[in-house]
């Protein structure tokens, strides 16, 4: 599968008399003085995605396996690191993450010389998200393993004193796919004297009837304590204690309810992402995953959450329109990249309200955008669902450009505005006005 789920369903090129919207849309912006106020600049955390693939091909993934062949066609930031680590360099993060997308470790070479290389004044953390596929056996688990350390060790002089993580997937689906043990010998080996500063927590996702944790204690020769708050803790013989973070199942996309209702694994409450989702919430009771950090301890940003794809798009985590993102090979430096998302008013108005307040916006024209937001078991596509039609992101522009234009953030081109309304009227978006 060379593409995800999602960017295949949010990548279709609109119908022609729809693709007038979009146009007019990039009309808008381009006419829009550009806004004085908006959310921070820098990034706090960014993910970057080596690749959109996985060998392992867990049944509720929606990247995954099999590995295909297109993807050596296609540009991708792992053949081609120096634009995505110049502008990763110039954000300003607190956290750096390998993450997916698809699996890190099939692109060992650049997750070596990204947890080289990468950094910023502030750098505190490095962390690499793996299902540890690659630790087939004990002494391949030790020569990749030992390779990311001696690059993290390397890291120039002057560099940011980073922290540097591995952090495992390991739930009921990898298990399926690969059983515990790779994840057993990437721990086991951290406990090496040498190796003991290199932190190591487990992701997995929470279900009902599920062994899977437990199966790893055991491999480990560990001792499990309860789920508090979605962690728990594997205590090892040699005095080390793993955490496992038990996040929600999406169940979307390749996994569905049918097929869930079918394994003897089932989804309790706390993992319903409307549930789950509750951990995110901020001070304001709303959920911006533009300006939060989503791992074990819940951190609201200071800066923004971004997300570098394998194909080199730079975007915010559901803070801009699908189909609008900067590109590392367009620019390399994060000032303009920002400027380019920010000129868009519904990047401004995401990374204020999240995506929820952008469902409550487009379902006045959009009914479907409320069951969407209602509806969603899955924390970090939401935006792209609701803006993957041409029609939603000119009626929420508009819609966001007449709510900022009442603050007096902008003011909106008039005549621009006024021929929106009249497009989606004319395209049978009629009561959209
Ligand atoms: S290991 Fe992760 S990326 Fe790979 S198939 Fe499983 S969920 Fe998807």
């Amino acid at each position: 599968m060379p593409e995800s789920l999602f960017k295949q369903r949010t990548g279709r090129a609109a119908a022609p008399e729809l693709a007038e919207l979009d146009r007019h849309r990039d009309l808008i912006i381009d006419a829009l003085p550009g806004y004085a106020e908006h959310g921070p600049t820098h990034a706090s955390t960014c993910y970057v995605w080596p690749s959109a693939e996985c060998p392992v091909g867990c049944g509720h993934c929606n990247y995954a396996s099999p590995m295909s062949t297109d993807r050596l066609s296609r540009y991708s930031v792992a053949r081609d690191p120096a634009p995505v680590l110049r502008l990763m360099n110039g954000m300003g993060l607190w956290k750096a993450v390998l993450s997916g997308g698809g699996e890190p470790m099939v692109e060992p070479e650049f997750c070596e010389l990204f947890v080289n290389e990468i950094d910023s004044p502030d750098l505190a953390e490095i962390e690499l998200i793996t299902s540890a596929h690659f630790a087939a056996t004990p002494q391949e688990t030790r020569d990749r393993v030992r390779r990311l350390v001696r690059a993290w060790r390397d890291r120039a002089p002057g560099a940011a004193k980073a922290s540097f993580t591995i952090r495992i997937s390991l739930d009921w689906f990898h298990a399926q796919r690969i059983g515990v043990e790779p994840a057993a010998r990437v721990i086991e080996l951290l406990g090496e004297d040498d190796l003991r500063d290199v932190g190591c927590y487990v992701r997995s996702v929470l279900l009902d009837n599920d062994p899977t944790t437990q199966r790893l204690a055991d491999a480990l020769g560990g001792r499990v304590g309860p789920i508090r708050d979605y962690q728990q803790e594997i205590e090892l013989p040699d005095g080390r204690t793993i955490l496992v973070y038990h996040k929600n199942l999406i169940v979307e996309g390749r996994m569905n309810d049918r097929k869930l209702s079918r394994l003897p694994v089932a989804l309790p409450t706390q993992s319903r992402a409307d549930v789950f989702g509750r951990r995110f919430l901020d001070g304001r009771g709303k959920s911006v995953p533009a300006r939060t950090y989503n791992g074990p301890t819940v951190k609201h940003l200071d800066g923004l959450a971004c997300l570098v794809d394998d194909d080199g798009k730079a975007r915010i985590l559901e803070g801009n329109a699908p189909n609008r993102c900067a590109d590392v090979r367009r620019t390399d430096d994060w000032a303009d990249a920002v400027r380019f998302l920010y000129a868009d008013p519904l990047t401004v108005f995401l990374v204020d309200n999240g995506p929820q307040d952008l469902a409550e916006l487009l379902s006045d024209a959009f009914p479907e955008a409320a069951s969407l937001a209602a509806d969603t078991n899955q924390l970090y596509h939401l935006t792209e669902q609701l803006l993957g039609r041409p029609e939603r992101r000119l009626y929420g522009t508009l819609r966001v450009l007449e709510l900022h234009a009442a603050e007096g953030r902008i003011e909106a081109p008039a005549e621009l505005v006024d021929r929106g309304w009249k497009l989606l009227a004319d395209a049978g978006f009629g009561g959209a006005a």
